[in-house]
């Protein structure tokens, strides 16, 4: 086992990682220190964790992760690995000298996977960036590379816990983890359009000026731009839009709600444009995802899972539809009625998934 930044060596075969991966057990009891006339010492605490999320990559992504999901206080442990050593305890210090204005739980960190062991929840933001002109076979294969390495060793230090899947492109790298990990399909999960849909409820809450959260609508399909609106189900307090205006969506439609999904699409690239990287909205969807299964709230979340034999899809391709997320990951999806126009937009972007997964070599 080897710690980021050093260990204690307590005895022969005991060492205790620093860097607050557990409270510094110690030699620091050893007579006459202020450590020994301050505190009496009980018997020695073996650490129970049982709800510690482990983010995988400490890139802008990974951090807005973690600090939404500490924000929420749902976690006991947080763990980190990142490959790259220096921003790995950079953010992870940073962080912790936070932890007097947060109910922050222990936060370890390393660049082995070790560091991640009996994780209830993994969080995986880290990956390959697409190369100018590079196509996306050629960047789902580079990843598949690095996604066998990281896989490999989550599964074997967690045999428990759900995967998160976040990195680009989210469903295939879904589906890349789901082979790679043997786990069930419950347990590895896709971001997928849980962004797509509060960037879409967020839109429509500024139109009609009413709070996003009491804005009840669903962005499904495939993460980003082939992703589809439901505009069928959209509503605000049960009252469908669509029954105020019929032509709600479609070209046809005067009021021209359709810019809202455009925007939904745009608004990544317009952020990524201004800023370099998208982050904040992603990393409270992440966290919000998590508290799910945490907590076992059962609540639906439009997350990325295996829909073959719906909608017509034949092939394990990983898609967004609205799944119930508990303490065993997803546990049913729900079957909503979607257009004709839309269940095709779907079917295409499964066979487009395919085209590209099918070609992959594991
Ligand atoms: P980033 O480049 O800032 O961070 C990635 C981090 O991963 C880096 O710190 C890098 O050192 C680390 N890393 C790379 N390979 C690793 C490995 N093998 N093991 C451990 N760490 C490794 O990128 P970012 O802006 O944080 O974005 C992360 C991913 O999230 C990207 O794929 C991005 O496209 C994706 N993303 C997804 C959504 C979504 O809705 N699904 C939204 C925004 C961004």
């Amino acid at each position: 086992m080897s710690w980021a930044v050093g260990a204690l060596r307590l005895g022969p075969g005991l060492r205790v990682p620093l860097s607050g991966a557990w409270w510094r057990l110690s030699p620091a009891y050893s007579v006459g220190t202020v450590k020994s006339q301050l505190m009496q010492h009980g018997s020695p605490e073996e650490p129970v964790r049982h709800s510690k999320v482990s983010i995988i990559g400490t890139g802008s992504v990974g951090m807005a992760c973690a600090f939404s999901v500490l924000a929420k206080g749902m976690s006991d442990e947080v763990a980190f690995v990142d490959v790259d050593e220096n921003k790995l305890k950079g953010e992870v210090m940073d962080l912790q000298h936070g932890s007097i204005f947060l109910k922050m739980p222990n936060i370890v960190y390393s660049k082995d996977f070790d560091v991640t062991a009996k994780s209830a929840v993994v969080v995986i933001t880290a990956g390959a960036r697409q190369a100018k002109g590079e196509t996306r076979l050629n960047l789902v294969q580079r990843n598949v590379v690095i996604f066998k390495e990281m896989i490999g060793s989550i599964v074997k230090h967690s045999p428990h816990c759900k995967i998160i899947v976040v990195s680009n492109p989210v469903d295939i790298l879904t589906y890349v983890t789901w082979k790679l990990s043997g786990l069930p399909k419950s347990r590895v999960i896709g971001s997928g359009c849980t962004l797509d849909t509060a960037r879409f409820r967020f839109l429509i809450g500024q139109k009609l000026g009413i709070h996003s959260e009491s804005c009840h609508g669903w962005v499904l399909g495939e993460h980003g731009d082939s992703s589809v609106p439901v505009w069928s189900g959209v509503n605000i307090a049960g009252v469908p839009l669509k029954d105020l205006n019929s032509a709600i969506g479609t070209k046809e439609d005067p009021e021209h709600w359709e810019t809202i999904h455009k925007e939904v699409i745009g608004s990544a690239y317009q952020i990524i444009k201004m800023k370099g990287y998208t982050n904040w909205a992603i990393g409270l969807s992440v966290a919000d995802i998590t508290e799910s299964i945490l907590k076992n709230l059962r609540r639906t979340l439009p997350v990325s899972t295996i829909v073959k034999g719906l909608y017509g899809v034949k092939e394990d391709v990983f898609l967004s539809v609205p799944c119930i997320l508990g303490e065993n990951g997803i546990s049913d999806l729900i079957k909503i009625k979607l257009s004709p126009a839309e269940e095709a937009q779907l079917k295409e972007s499964a066979e487009t998934l395919w085209g590209i997964q099918k070609a992959l070599k594991f």
